[in-house]
């Protein structure tokens, strides 16, 4: 059943999408989170490294005769850490060479220094060969009694950034996959939660099948006792004859009704009878032109066909039948007194045949356009009702073509009129 088929994939799509977002959400927050700690550890690392150096350098500005020691600079021994201080005049004192690879850029960053004194920044720069490097950067300003100098001290961060990158990667990666399996069971869950559903909808429609054909024989055992009753002479009274008319026409609805319910119930069980045979449509449509004529002349409507020529079509010919009428009746019914109703051969050729059923009735407001084929509705209850009508018609129409491989479609203005059109295969195979 193709609407089960819909909701199983609508529901798994709602829920890979819930998924979907879900996992992202995740895999965004725990980058930002790894982001974040490492930042503040390697920022953290940097600072003590810049006071540890600064200590020195002041030591060693405050005591220009001790002999320099290089390795006192660092307190930790760390080949990714470097440094640089100038004096005042931007003269390179002493240094703590960065890699060869980085150097450049990390002085070109020195040169273009707008940081406040202390914060903690991170540079990318991708190289010649398309590698990206990752610095992590910040400076201090040494002053003693007589002089100035600006520290700047630094770390290559690239193998750390880089991993990050890598396991974020990773668990999108991961995310992926975790997305594709969650949907293929979310698709599987959802078949078996629509499982005991279907069950239940096909034993509803078997019951709708079931109770309209068994209501078919005592309805018809009534209208068979009413006709005895009426054709009984020695029933007289004026208005018991008027109670048995009402009785029958009364009868006659309901018997309508349940012939409509059984045929739309067959049609949703695939067990509607189907018998093929090459007839010429025109013919069928003179047919029921013939029979509804005098339903519209009592409303005083004009009935004709247009165009008609032969259209030889592959075909059930009481269900096309059905149809026409079903059209054609509507439109008498929608229809103000003293109005037009035309049946046209639209168009024949070798692979199709169309027709039209038009009036000159109330037409249809374009919001009920779309609705006029679904069961039971009506645009107007009390005005349908009182023609007779149960809203089945237009969805039994659209079976039977539906049954046919065929189109239908209404177009319309309120006010002016509304045209059916159909459009069935003139080599219909089943
Ligand atoms: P009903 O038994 O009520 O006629 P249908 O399924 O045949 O049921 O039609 C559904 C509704 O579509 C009708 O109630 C009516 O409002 C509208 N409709 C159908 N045909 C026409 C028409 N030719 N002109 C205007 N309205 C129409």
């Amino acid at each position: 059943m193709e609407i089960f088929g819909r909701s199983r994939r609508q529901l798994a799509f709602a829920y890979a999408l819930i998924m979907g977002i879900f996992l992202a959400v995740i895999i965004f927050v725990v980058h930002m989170a790894m982001n974040w700690s490492m930042f503040s550890e390697q920022a953290q690392e940097l600072s003590d490294a810049a006071n540890s150096v600064a200590e020195v350098q002041t030591f060693y500005l405050q005591n220009p005769y001790a002999a320099v020691d290089e390795n006192r600079y660092f307190k930790t021994s760390n080949d990714r850490l470097f440094f640089y201080i100038f004096s005042d005049d931007k003269q390179l004192i002493r240094f703590e060479r960065a890699s060869f690879r980085i150097e450049q850029f990390v002085l070109d960053v020195i040169d273009s220094w707008n940081i406040d004194e202390g914060e903690v920044e991170v540079f990318r720069h991708s190289n010649e060969m398309g590698q990206l490097n990752t610095v992590m950067m910040t400076s201090k300003k040494i002053v003693t009694d007589n002089t100035t100098q600006i520290l700047y001290v630094g770390k290559d961060v690239t193998a750390l950034y880089s991993g990050l990158q890598k396991a974020t990667y990773a668990q999108v990666f991961l995310g992926f996959v975790a997305l594709l399996i969650a949907s293929a069971i979310g698709y599987f869950m959802a078949g078996r939660a629509l499982v005991p559903l279907k069950e239940a909808y096909d034993k509803q429609k078997q019951f709708a099948a079931d109770a309209s054909h068994e209501l078919r024989t005592p309805l018809a055992v009534v209208m068979a006792s009413a006709d005895l009753l009426l054709a009984d002479p020695s029933i007289e009274n004026p208005f018991l004859r008027q109670v048995l008319e009402d009785l029958k026409s009364e009868v006659k609805k309901m018997t309508n009704l349940v012939s409509d319910l059984l045929m739309v119930a067959r049609s949703d069980n695939n067990a509607l009878k189907f018998k093929i045979q090459r007839l010429d449509l025109t013919e069928i449509l003179k047919q029921v032109i013939r029979t509804m004529t005098p339903i519209a002349e009592k409303k005083d409507i004009r009935l004709a066909g247009e165009d008609f020529r032969k259209a030889l079509i592959n075909a059930d010919e009481q269900k096309i039948k059905q149809l026409a009428i079903i059209l054609v009746d509507n439109a008498i019914k929608y229809t103000p007194e003293g109005g037009a109703v035309l049946v046209r051969l639209e168009k024949v050729d070798n692979s199709r045949v169309v027709f039209a059923v038009m009036d000159s009735g109330i037409g249809i407001a374009p919001e009920d356009l779309d609705k006029v084929f679904e069961r039971f509705y009506r645009v107007d209850k009390a005005r349908s009702r009182e023609m007779g009508g149960n809203g089945l018609g237009l969805a039994i129409a659209a079976e039977i073509v539906k049954l046919h491989d065929g189109k239908i479609s209404v177009a319309s203005k309120l006010g002016e009129g509304t045209k059916f059109t159909v459009e069935l295969k003139v080599n219909l195979k089943k």
